[in-house]
């Protein structure tokens, strides 16, 4: 064999052995964050989550399917602020996968990038009953934070696939140009609940409620985490005649004894609302979670003034 051959023999192994640029396999504890990667990561990306938008995301138990999802990934974005503090630290002891460990560029914890609010001052644990010890996780509901979420992840897949920087930042633009768009308009849609007191059974409505300027007056939950008691219950419809609440707002997951005894002592009107991507059919992407929210809550919110007036 010539010099020549040898010279070309070894290019083309090399060619061989050099594998076509592989997608960063991204795994998302929620459906939200799947969805912030995805308009984030487009085709660059692959995307999982681990716990569908229909799911309680506090209280989950993992399979083996999570575990081989975990096992995978090059990168794993998580809720954090003690969300998945039930079920996540035993899922990535099983995946034993170095890459997505916390503390590892792999592991990005997106409550480190919001701000959360009603973080306790004093002590607080799980063991007490409020599955919030660490603040209020439920960030996602405040499209601000959502930008925020959507830069810390273009910069982190930017940072673990330098080649496809460019596509990150063109769409993480194009995401904050939608959002731009929307949010005067979500804004507008919700002036009727400006300062309104509101319901909620947990205290996942509390970002929404302080992005568009309602107020969570009481939730069904006396604890986040705990379900109500009897007494609790006429507690709150004692509150509810007082202070003229109208409005109830909830998740799809829970239950709804507590609501329909609200609704049947005090004429509050129960509205089920949309946590999470994918928590209801038609809800696909971020986006489409507030067009949803701002629509439902737009429309009840009418319907009890319509009512209020012809009393
Ligand atoms: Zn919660």
């Amino acid at each position: 064999m010539n010099i020549l051959n040898r010279l070309l023999c070894a290019g083309l192994c090399l060619v061989c052995a050099l594998p076509a640029h592989a997608a960063l396999r991204v795994v998302a504890t929620t459906q939200d964050l799947a969805a912030l990667a995805q308009a984030v990561g487009g085709d660059d990306i692959r995307v999982q989550y681990l716990v569908p938008g229909t799911r309680d995301p506090h209280f989950v138990s993992a399979r083996p399917s999570m575990i081989r999802k975990v096992y995978r990934a090059d990168l794993l974005l998580a809720v954090g602020a003690g969300l998945e503090v039930g079920w996540l630290p035993a899922l990535l002891e099983s995946a034993r996968n170095g890459a997505v460990q916390p503390g590892a560029p792999g592991y990005l914890d997106l409550s480190t990038t919001v701000g959360l609010l009603d973080v306790p001052r004093g002590p607080v644990t799980r063991a007490m009953g409020d599955v919030h010890a660490q603040g209020n996780p439920h960030y996602w509901l405040d499209p601000r934070r959502g930008l925020r979420m959507a830069r810390a992840i273009a910069e982190r897949l930017t940072q673990l696939d330098p080649a496809q920087a460019a596509g990150f930042a063109q769409r993480l633009a194009a995401f904050e140009a939608q959002m731009a768009e929307a949010l005067p308009r979500w804004r507008t849609a919700l002036t009727v609940l400006r300062d309104q007191p509101v319901i909620s059974y947990h205290t996942s409505f509390r970002y929404l409620a302080d992005a568009f300027g309602f107020r969570i007056a009481a939730q069904v939950e006396p604890k986040p985490g705990i379900a109500p008691s009897p007494a609790y219950l006429a507690r709150l419809v004692q509150r509810i005649r007082r202070e003229h609440i109208g409005l109830l707002i909830m998740e799809p997951y829970y239950e709804r004894r507590s609501a329909q005894y609200l609704q049947a002592q005090t004429g509050i009107r129960v509205l089920i609302l949309p946590q999470s991507v994918g928590a209801l059919p038609g809800i696909e992407t971020y986006f489409d979670l507030f067009e949803r929210i701002v629509a439902e809550l737009e429309k009840a919110e009418r319907e009890i003034g319509q009512q209020a007036a012809s009393r």
